[in-house]
């Protein structure tokens, strides 16, 4: 049977725009249809926006540092305006290399909505239908709201690059990466942040002492953070919204921002007629290969809901071209994932926390926390912390974690040794660099706790 393409992807996000550059790289006919932007939701409504918006939020301290320091430097505050339209210019760019990445690799792409229509065929909103011989899924996830009342006046991250003019003040529900991130990056920017989380600690899943540092943290820099406090319903009220929350308070807010977790893209594809399986939250169920249980429908990224991070999704989008068009079977590997989270400080993280760690086997832990030089200097009480799980039996790095400015950056590097299943004693004959922050990892002679 012949095939008007070897490969048709829906979705021109991270995953899916790697996977079609990589394939027709190789050789095949590859076409891809996006419904939205290029570039998915990291390059236009996640990781790229928001680091931008991260790094103006926190020329708020440095300017206070640097008058620390001597400089004389005079704030004339922030100017939503000015950094939008370049914020705005510098998406229609990455946008344009996305779409010329596609066109200079020979792949076809096509400004529709796609749905399924048999495993072989893909029917596109302008009503062309085109036959693959494999089709790869890889249309991401998309914010929710929860189900309240007032719900639908309250806003999602997306919506937060596309804010008119900043709120004054802002109530943010949610205590995972978007609402800690965003809850920084408003604070920086001047607007007056209150946060509502549900549970007793934010940051759900990371080491114990790391979310306690960034939360004590937070709330040192000016955010209100309530824990155990959950928004019941919201109603207009003026310009604003007043609030009603479990803590038994109505407040009213200029805007509510829900970041209440995502879902899965994975409506009206035309999926269940095909038989391909999708779990509880909407997820595609795919195997290690990330084939779904239609073999010629294959699924990456979001949509899958296994690791939900850029990266991942471009390795799996390179793994699946690995094994159907390059005849080398190859699992996606999961394992010892390095990841920052965005707060002020950062959180890098690899491998198991503390907690999780001791569920597993007998450990060492061995962790610092300290006023570091640059802002201790210039007057502020932040602190930071560098912490290391390790296994009593094979004296491996089971966890590393690092709560600093930076820290993201710092663990990456670390995320290699760790990888590369590098015992205590590795980091240990490793020279300090100095004076750095980082070099606490490879001086810690003492476990704070074992067992
Ligand atoms: P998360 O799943 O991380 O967090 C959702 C938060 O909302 C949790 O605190 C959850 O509470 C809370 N929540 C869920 N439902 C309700 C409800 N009905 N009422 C009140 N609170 C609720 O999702 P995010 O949207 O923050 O991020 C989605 C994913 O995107 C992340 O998991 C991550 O994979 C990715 N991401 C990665 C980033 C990075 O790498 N830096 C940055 C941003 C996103 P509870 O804990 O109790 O369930």
């Amino acid at each position: 049977m012949t095939f008007d393409y070897d490969l048709f992807v829906i979705g021109g996000g991270s995953g899916g725009v790697r996977a079609a550059r990589v394939a027709a790289a190789g050789g095949a006919r590859v076409a891809l249809a996006e419904q939205d932007r290029y570039g998915g939701t990291c390059v236009i409504r996640g990781c790229v926006p928001k680091k931008l918006m991260v790094f103006a939020s926190e020329y708020a301290n440095d300017m206070k540092d640097a008058q620390a320091y001597g400089w004389t430097v005079h704030a004339g505050g922030f100017d939503w305006d000015r950094f939008h339209g370049k914020l705005t210019d510098e998406l229609d760019r990455l946008e344009g290399v996305y779409r010329n990445l596609l066109k200079n690799s020979g792949v076809d792409s096509f400004d529709a909505r796609a749905r399924l229509s048999d495993a072989h065929t893909v029917t596109l909103s302008t009503g062309e239908s085109y036959s693959a011989k494999h089709i790869l899924i890889a249309t991401g996830g998309r914010p929710v709201r929860p189900d309240l009342p007032g719900a639908e006046h309250g806003i999602v991250s997306d919506d937060i690059f596309h804010l008119p003019k900043l709120p004054k003040s802002i109530l943010i529900i949610g205590g995972g990466y978007i609402a800690c991130e965003f809850a920084g990056v408003l604070n920086g920017l001047g607007v007056e942040v209150t946060q509502y989380y549900r549970g007793a600690q934010i940051l759900r899943g990371f080491d114990d002492e790391a979310r306690g540092l960034v939360a004590e943290e937070m709330i040192q820099g000016g955010i209100s953070l309530h824990l155990g406090t959950n928004i019941l319903s919201m109603e207009k009220d003026g310009a604003g919204y007043r609030v009603k929350s479990t803590n038994g308070t109505e407040k009213v807010f200029d805007q509510v921002f829900f970041a209440t977790g995502r879902r899965p893209n994975s409506d009206d594809l035309g999926l269940e007629d095909l038989g391909v399986e999708l779990g509880r939250g909407g997820q595609i169920v795919v195997n290690e290969y990330s084939q779904t249980a239609v073999p010629s429908i294959y699924a990456i990224g979001d949509v899958t809901d296994r690791v939900n991070l850029t990266p991942v999704a471009i390795r799996e989008g390179m793994a699946f071209v690995e094994t159907v068009f390059n005849g080398n079977p190859t699992p996606v590997d999961h394992d010892l994932i390095p990841t920052a989270i965005f707060t002020q400080p950062e959180i890098g993280t690899v491998g198991l926390s503390e907690e999780d760690a001791r569920a597993q086997e007998p450990i060492e832990v061995y962790c610092t926390s300290f006023k570091p030089m640059r802002q201790a200097f210039a007057g502020r009480v932040n602190r930071v912390m560098m912490k290391l799980v390790v296994s009593q039996e094979t004296r491996k790095v089971l966890g590393c974690h690092i709560v600093a400015p930076g820290a993201g950056e710092m663990i990456q590097m670390a995320g290699i040794a760790v990888k590369m299943g590098a015992t205590k004693e590795d980091f240990d004959r490793t020279c300090a660099v100095h004076p750095t922050m980082a070099e606490e990892l490879v001086t810690m002679k003492t476990p704070v706790r074992t067992g």
